[in-house]
């Protein structure tokens, strides 16, 4: 095997090492040594098994009756409406507790299930750009409304795509989670992006994604306004990150052009995770932007995706051991993920057979 010269020192391509995550200020450990097999591509044989565009025993399908009785409209875009399962309620009373060494404080908020189509059968790399872009709309809308309620500071969009992520409903849905508090790993990116703002007066990510341009090494994909990259300190195997080249606090900001181009990029994206291992590749990602509890000019929203699969559909990377009790650790390398998806198709495997 080969291996590729990266700009790095060689070192840092087959020796063990630690990589600072800038958005965090945390650390992962890279054991690229342990990576002996090269890249064979798919392993696996999956076979894929076509579902039908309703199913009467599901939740999210049009016209269904839900768990708190409320039946669905017959949609036919995307639909949102209040999670019957909801973590965080918008009535909650405010109380803190403080006793010796035990502190506690309630907490309300608003759960939300966004549904992006009404066929059963979709996913995100399955669905047009432009239905999309729709979805795109809906997560602005209640980013918008959400955020304009003063008791709500953050709002979490994200999505849990594939059984082996905890999500039991195949059909394409995400999930929004706003609350009064500005969650722990929102917080850890704010200090870090305002600690760069205020030495450097420009965002971190602005000249981070500046930087991987010019290097061309984590780059999968790149549009007029985006772009997709495996970022230099990536926790798990195929763990990338979308970022608008503008520097934009949140998804509210984007022009129609550049939500087209925010669309595309999640397609092309979601399709080449599909055709690596010729699975209905699952992740769960998330968008981190501004908190709605004022103005924030340090924050560069991104939208990541963490999937677990690490050598086929079957190989799944496990957080435990030392990364449950010292820090995260990965074998393959950024570069090498990057690579490997760079020269993936942006047509889904199962359109591109016959
Ligand atoms: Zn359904």
């Amino acid at each position: 095997m080969v291996l590729k010269k990266y700009n790095m020192e060689s070192t840092f391509n087959t020796e063990p090492h630690r990589r600072y995550n800038i958005l965090t200020d945390e650390w992962v450990l890279v054991s690229p040594h342990r990576t002996k097999r090269p890249w064979q591509g798919k392993t696996d044989n999956s076979v894929t098994v076509k579902k039908a565009k309703y199913d009467e025993s599901c939740y999210l399908c049009p016209t269904n009756k839900r768990a708190s009785g409320d039946v669905n409209p017959d949609y036919t875009g995307t639909y949102s409406f209040n999670n019957d399962f909801a973590a965080l309620l918008p009535d909650t009373e405010e109380s803190t507790f403080n006793k010796g060494l035990l502190k506690a404080t309630t907490e309300s908020g608003l759960c939300k299930v966004i549904c992006f189509s009404p066929d059963h059968s979709l996913t995100l790399p399955l669905m047009s750009a432009s239905e999309i872009s729709n979805v795109i709309s809906l997560w602005r809308k209640e980013y918008a409304e959400l955020g304009a309620n003063p008791k709500i500071n953050h709002v979490q969009i994200f999505e849990n795509k594939g059984d082996i992520m905890g999500c039991s409903n195949p059909h394409p849905h995400g999930q929004i989670w706003s609350q009064s508090s500005i969650p722990e790993v929102v917080l850890k990116k704010q200090i870090q992006q305002k600690k760069y703002w205020n030495a450097n007066n420009k965002s971190l990510l602005s000249d981070y994604i500046q930087q991987e341009i010019e290097l061309d090494e984590r780059i999968i994909l790149k549009n007029d306004h985006f772009v997709a990259l495996v970022p230099y300190w990536a926790v798990w195997p195929y763990e990338t990150m979308i970022v608008p080249i503008k520097h934009h606090q949140h998804i509210g900001q984007l022009s129609s052009e550049e939500q087209q181009a925010f669309a595309e990029i999640i397609k092309d994206l979601t399709t080449k995770y599909d055709n690596l291992f010729e699975t209905s590749f699952p992740y769960s990602s998330g968008i981190h932007q501004s908190p709605t509890d004022g103005e924030h000019p340090e924050w560069h929203f991104h939208m990541s995706f963490y999937p677990p699969l690490l050598r086929s559909a079957e190989v799944k990377k496990f957080m435990v051991g030392y990364e449950m009790f010292a820090n995260p650790q990965r074998d393959i390398t950024a570069e090498q993920a990057a690579d490997n998806l760079k020269e993936l198709s942006t047509i889904h495997y199962t359109k591109n057979n016959n």
